[in-house]
């Protein structure tokens, strides 16, 4: 039986929640063990707590304040006491949130520019507190590669001149950029991870841009996502569900055989998971 972990996804979203404990026996019997959640506000941290419980051994919490709740600006008195909270839980259960996250930027025209700032300051914030607890970082980065990149080497520098390079390691989630944003992340110790929607695309510029990082980088330089129950595969219609992590295995096997014949889905799983176990710390 194999033991693959889904790098990213939302097994706490509303439209999944209730059926959360069938979704993960399904998965499981793909052989998929293992689900990395990603955070997104307090309340949603408790239910991660609740879920994690319930499935000690397969579901692995990630606290953190999302971009997107953040960009909303609906929020902007509970984010102090938040983060405040967050350093608490990361000093009471380590074993119980194993990383921070969602965390970083996201420039998509459909939030304010003004939350750009606001931001910029709590993704600082989170790699402040990822390097005093030592646990690495799940990214959310859209149309802001470069603001992002500049923060985490600003930051990295900042950490060096203090306590001493910690890198804090992790991965950069529903990665969909080319070969050298992908090496950019990688020098900084974060690991690129690719979902479903785009590479299952076959065409277009993104799909095109993917296909290259996924050709042209070591098979060890990506983990495998669904971000469930968002980003389906394309041509599946409804909400996407963890057992699609073999369909996103499959598309880039498909892709890397035309430069590296014989490339196996099953073996970009089990490297996968073997990447993440090492970055999250989490048993066999
Ligand atoms: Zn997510």
């Amino acid at each position: 039986m194999s033991n693959w972990i889904d790098a990213h996804l939302h097994l706490t979203d509303a439209r999944i929640e209730a059926n959360a404990p069938a979704l993960i026996a399904e998965a499981v019997a793909q052989g998929i063990s293992g689900f990395i959640l990603g955070g997104v506000d307090p309340d949603e941290w408790d239910r991660q707590k609740r879920l994690h419980a319930a499935f000690p051994d397969r579901v692995v919490p990630v606290f953190g304040l999302h971009p997107w709740w953040i960009a909303s600006r609906a929020h902007d008195d509970r984010i102090t006491p938040a983060l405040a909270r967050l350093s608490s839980e990361l000093e009471a259960s380590p074993r119980v949130c194993r990383a921070i996250g969602e965390t970083g930027l996201d420039f998509h025209p459909r939030f304010q520019e003004s939350s750009h700032a606001l931001q910029e300051t709590v993704f600082r914030e989170h790699l402040r507190l990822a390097r005093f607890h030592r646990v690495p970082i799940v990214l959310h980065v859209v149309r802001a590669h470069d603001r992002a990149l500049a923060i985490l080497r600003e930051e990295r520098r900042d950490a060096s001149s203090v306590d001493g390079p910690e890198p804090y390691g992790g991965i950069v989630h529903s990665f969909s950029e080319g070969p050298d944003v992908a090496r950019a992340y990688l020098d900084l110790g974060l690991i690129p991870s690719i979902s479903a929607s785009v590479i299952t695309r076959d065409k277009g510029s993104a799909f095109e841009k993917l296909r290259q990082t996924v050709v042209t980088l070591p098979a060890t330089s990506f983990v495998l996502e669904t971000d469930s129950p968002d980003q389906p595969p394309a041509g599946v219609s409804g909400l996407n569900e963890p057992s699609n992590l073999v369909t996103v295995a499959e598309a880039v096997a498909r892709h890397r055989a035309v430069k590296h014949p014989g490339t196996t889905a099953a073996e970009l799983l089990d490297g996968s998971a073997a990447t993440l176990r090492r970055v999250f710390d989490i048993e066999e």
